[in-house]
């Protein structure tokens, strides 16, 4: 009876659990399509999928630390292998079994995979109490920067207290089923003690058989839920990169970072006026007024939007910016960071009114995202090279800066300037194109002059 009832909560928490993920994942989903849908993925597939592997899978960007990046690799590895061994667990709560595997795989290769996943454990505990230790301890600046105050910290630090418990929880579990084998309670198959968990054998061993099932029980339970808790969770954290990494890069901009897009209808108009022919035969005759820039989230593309829900918010982009260094309100971390947020804000708005935005009086530009931020922006592209999954934090930048320029003609009266001088003279500097060689012109007279002195001289 009571397996019984065991195996019906099993099967209700994974329902609720793929409920609450389904419905989360719909959602970001559909916030991520808000995006425009008229950007170019180029490069071919197959340079994609390298992409992909060596940055998402390979986390090739993350060894430039090479500590950090070990103790990551460590965290991720464990996260990915460690869910075979939860797929045992799966089947065992379904079937009410108990280490179903142990009947079909020989027991030396069980034995060997049972011992791995635990090694591999420890190293996920290791290098989350060092994490711990960097981010409270020591207090790595970038991870205390104002974007990093109140959920953002307290996210970080809960996935790490998370994965700690979890991990106890494993070898708990492993060593009081190790004392229960040598009891002879014939739920538990022969298996033996594993690699960490045998270490932990001695703490339980004097336990009465009672006692031991009641741990043993308690920490699969917590383990088993912990993990399910942890993937509805991580579908409202930062830590939604372990999964959107992979998208990421894939369809991550693969032009040459210097390259700026042109606006379609701005690069026609110039066409127009100089007699050129233009691409689009529509442009210029469309009765619709176009609007230039990113003003909101619906302006953005949707790979943008994609790349501020695959931030791992670990500011490697904004310490390398040179407007976060020299002290500018700036961090292209905390613009990725405020263009989910929106995303989110607009998402709840549609849910609440039947699936059509209404107008909330608010934008992405002036609310979250101010002038100055924008501004300050020297199109340098460090934080796109600093970034572990490819994320373009400048082309956001670049699309709300033109929204500011052409839209609001909000830019300071020295860039304005500049902007009618290459409008007059295509170029920046104040004189006519006709001008353009007169510097030279004093030099050339020079020149004649001296030659002329020389051929008289001779
Ligand atoms: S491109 Fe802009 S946001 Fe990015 S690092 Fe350079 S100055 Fe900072
Ligand atoms: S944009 Fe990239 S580098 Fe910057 S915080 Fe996000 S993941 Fe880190």
């Amino acid at each position: 009876m009571i397996q019984i009832v065991q195996q019906l909560l099993f099967v209700a928490a994974i329902g609720l659990t793929g409920y609450l993920v389904t419905k989360r994942a719909r959602f970001i989903y559909r916030n991520i399509q808000l995006g425009k849908k008229d950007i170019e993925v180029q490069g071919d597939k197959n340079k994609r999928l390298a992409n992909m592997f060596r940055l998402a899978f390979g986390q090739q960007k993350m060894f430039d630390r090479p500590v950090v990046g070990i103790m990551h690799f460590a965290v991720y590895a464990g996260f990915l292998l460690i869910n075979i061994e939860v797929l045992e667990i799966v089947i065992d709560g379904l079937t009410g079994q108990h280490r179903i595997f142990s009947n079909v795989i020989p027991s030396g290769v069980y034995h060997f995979l049972g011992s791995f996943f635990e090694v591999m454990a420890l190293l996920v505990t290791v290098s989350c109490f060092i994490f711990l230790i960097r981010r409270n301890a020591l207090r790595i600046p970038r991870f205390h920067m104002d974007e990093m105050k109140g959920w953002p910290y307290r996210d970080a630090n809960y996935i790490l207290y998370a994965e700690i418990i979890l991990m106890t929880m494993l070898f708990s579990m492993n060593a009081t089923d190790a004392v229960l084998q040598t009891l002879g309670n014939e739920h538990y198959p022969p298996v033996g003690t594993f690699a960490v968990s045998q270490f932990f054998v001695p703490i339980f061993a004097g336990l009465s058989e009672t006692a031991l099932v009641a741990i043993e029980r308690t920490a699969w339970w917590v383990h088993i839920l912990g993990i399910f808790a942890f993937a509805v969770y991580v579908t409202y954290s930062k830590h939604l990169h372990i999964f959107l990494a992979f998208p990421n890069t894939f369809f991550a901009k693969m032009e040459p970072k210097g390259q700026m897009s042109n606006m379609d209808s701005v690069t026609n108009e110039v066409k127009i006026m100089l007699g050129m022919p233009v691409d689009n035969t529509d442009a210029g005759e469309s009765d619709e007024m176009p609007t230039f820039g990113a003003k909101d989230v619906q302006d953005l593309s949707w790979r943008n939007v994609m790349n501020a829900y695959s931030c791992t918010e670990c500011g490697r982009c904004t310490s390398q910016c040179p407007a976060n260094i020299t002290g500018k309100k700036l961090s292209p971390r905390k613009v990725m960071m405020d263009v989910r947020d929106r995303a989110e804000e607009i998402g709840k708005n549609i849910d609440a009114n039947g699936g059509t935005f209404q107008d909330d009086g608010k934008s992405l530009y002036g609310d979250f995202i101010s002038k100055e931020e924008l501004m300050a922006c020297t199109s340098c592209n460090a934080c796109a090279e600093a970034c572990p999954i490819n994320i373009d934090p400048l082309g956001i930048i670049l699309d709300m800066r033109r929204y500011v320029a052409m839209e609001e003609s909000g830019t300071p009266q020295e860039w304005n300037m500049v902007f009618q001088n290459i409008e007059n003279n295509q170029a920046p500097w104040a004189f006519a194109a006709s001008d353009r060689f007169k510097w030279g012109e004093e030099l050339r007279t020079q020149e004649i002059k001296k030659t002329k002195t020389e051929e008289q001289d001779a």
